[in-house]
């Protein structure tokens, strides 16, 4: 592009997505952004550096991260409200998503500042474009809880979602979140893991939750960065021979009879009760 087709920036907050791997990942419109603007405030000042070398960008650089964001976005605004213009960027991919910018944002918005966004990458869009779950309906929800207890409530919370509901989750958690993901929402739940996306090890593992437990329990050890999606659920039809067959295959995954029928229940849509007494007409035929 002629460097003469560059609009001058207009004042303002600029949230500008950058890569989260291939640094070849950026738009255009990124780079004059990050060209014009008055300074860059970033999550890792040497992170971006590495970015801003890339491009031969040469620009001031104010840190804003997780533990100065409520000051820092004070100092933000008394520029932005004198009529600068400044980047916000994270280390990698949106800002703002689980990632620092939200209080400078909201800032900016309060005082009447104008917020642009300059669109890019984000982990979760891309995992979910390629992970070949449905993408009409979905959830974003972050990183899923550290806590094991706190983990499989929030898994029970989405038992009987109608959305892909995507997480993101550290690599050292992700052969316990899939062990919970089989005991909580069932062992055919459409599981997908996008790890390292648009970096060399690039991977995706698809399929029903424990078989891709069986491929990530396989490996020596997960390492890098990790979406985890999991689709809707498979409704077993009630009064069918499904339910006694879906019970065994749950027995055969080592569930005990309570557990097998709570799992049972939730994927058929029926009562605790109603499963059991079920199983019962089905045992004493
Ligand atoms: N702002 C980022 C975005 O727009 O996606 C997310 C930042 S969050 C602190 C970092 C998490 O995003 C990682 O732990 C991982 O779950 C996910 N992530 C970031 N880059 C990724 C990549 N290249 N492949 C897979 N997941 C990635």
């Amino acid at each position: 592009m002629d460097k003469g087709d560059v609009t001058p920036l207009a004042p303002g907050l600029y949230v500008v997505a950058t890569p989260i791997g291939n640094l070849s990942d950026i738009t255009f419109r990124a780079i004059e952004v990050l060209q014009q603007v008055d300074v860059i405030a970033c999550e890792d000042t040497r992170h971006t550096r590495k970015l801003l070398d890339h491009y031969g960008l040469s620009k001031p650089t104010v840190s804003y991260h997780e533990h100065n964001e409520a000051d820092r976005a004070q100092e933000l605004l008394a520029r932005l409200t004198r009529g600068e213009r400044i980047a916000v960027v994270s280390d990698a991919g949106t800002p703002g998503i689980s990632d620092p910018g939200y209080r400078v944002i909201r800032a900016a918005i309060g005082a009447g500042v104008a917020v642009f966004a300059v669109p890019g990458p984000a982990a979760f869009v891309a995992a979910l474009a390629a992970s070949g779950l449905p993408s009409d309906a979905f959830a974003f929800r972050g990183f899923l809880p550290a806590r094991r207890g706190e983990r499989r409530s929030a898994l029970e919370a989405i038992a009987d979602s109608e959305l892909t509901e995507i997480f993101y989750e550290a690599p050292h958690r992700l052969l316990e979140a899939l062990e919970d993901i089989v005991t909580t929402l069932g062992a055919e739940r459409p599981v997908a893991i996008a790890r390292e996306l648009t970096k060399i090890h690039e991977q995706f593992f698809r399929g029903p939750a424990s078989q891709v437990l069986e491929q990530v329990r396989a490996r020596a050890a997960t390492k890098g960065e990790i979406v985890l999606l999991i689709g809707k659920g498979v409704r077993v039809p009630a009064g069918t021979a499904g339910l006694s067959t879906r019970f065994a295959e749950l027995a055969a995954q080592g569930l005990d009879e309570k557990a097998a029928i709570k799992q049972l229940a939730k994927e058929a849509g029926l009562s605790r009760d109603e499963v059991f007494r079920e199983l019962q007409r089905r045992r004493s035929r």
